[in-house]
């Protein structure tokens, strides 16, 4: 059989290169995307072929319907089908609500919740001609919760779970199922501008004492993926070391 075949939006760091990583260590070819880190995807792309993986990486801006259009173009013409879409790509900008302007609103939107709906758009075709399909996307918790200075962040996060759970009803009698991850504060670059005490602070209220990495998001996205996974519809984990549930 044909090895299956994973799109995973903004893969060149953090998150995303995480789970490009583990889904090419589970036997996928995987197709890399950046925005502007062109050596960072570089570099994944490298790291999968020393393990013996498979990939491509291809540069798109998915916050555009062209730009995700070039993406899922881009991996059905290197290996004619999609299994696995990760809608990881997404950029935050914290700022108080009544200082969001109209551009950065609706950068944060587009980012975060206009490319998951332009890349499975494109995925979904290819998908529902197989009857099998995998959309992943990368929610927050602060989605499920709402946080102070992310608003526009939030709403997109929020937006992505009635998207999920739509495509689920939309499209599970077709073999496709979604789901949502919900990741509390990972280390990445995103939450690089923290300092030593806000960390601290951070990890005093998560139930495990300590952030995220990449990989413990990685890993569920790789199980949400797998065959063990097959009658999960619709449904959203969070991935925040208990930080939500205290
Ligand atoms: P990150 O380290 O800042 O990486 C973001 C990735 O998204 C980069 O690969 C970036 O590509 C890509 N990207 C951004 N805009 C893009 C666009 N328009 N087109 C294509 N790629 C784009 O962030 P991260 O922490 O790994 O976050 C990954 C996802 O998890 C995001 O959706 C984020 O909202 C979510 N999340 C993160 C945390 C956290 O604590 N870190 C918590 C909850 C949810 P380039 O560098 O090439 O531009």
């Amino acid at each position: 059989m044909k090895a299956r075949v994973a799109v995973i939006s903004g893969s060149s760091r953090g998150i995303g290169k995480a789970i490009a990583i583990e889904l090419a260590r589970e036997g996928y070819q995987v197709v890399v995307n950046y925005h502007k880190a062109k050596q960072g995807a570089e570099e994944v792309l490298n790291q999968i072929q020393a393990e013996g993986g498979t990939g491509i990486i291809v540069g798109a801006d998915v916050s555009s319907s062209a730009g995700a259009q070039q993406l899922i173009d881009a991996a059905t013409n290197s290996f004619g089908q999609i299994d696995v879409l990760v809608n990881n790509a997404g950029i935050n900008k914290d700022q108080l609500m009544l200082k969001i302007g109209d551009k950065e609103w609706q950068q944060i939107i587009d980012s975060n919740l206009g490319s998951a709906f332009y890349c499975s758009r494109g995925a979904l075709k290819n998908m529902v001609r197989k009857r099998y399909g995998r959309i992943i996307s990368i929610s927050s918790i602060v989605g499920l919760e709402g946080n102070a200075g992310q608003a526009h962040y939030a709403a997109a996060k929020s937006g992505l779970l009635g998207f999920t759970c739509s495509l689920a009803k939309e499209y599970g009698r077709r073999g496709i199922t979604a789901n949502l991850v919900a990741p509390g504060y990972i280390q990445t670059d995103m939450t690089a501008a923290l300092n030593e005490v806000q960390r601290a602070h951070i990890a005093e209220g998560i139930a495990l004492g300590r952030l995220g990495t990449p990989d413990d998001v990685a890993g569920v996205v790789a199980f949400l993926a797998s065959p063990r996974a097959d009658y999960i519809n619709g449904a959203v984990i969070r991935v925040d070391g208990g930080l939500s549930s205290m």
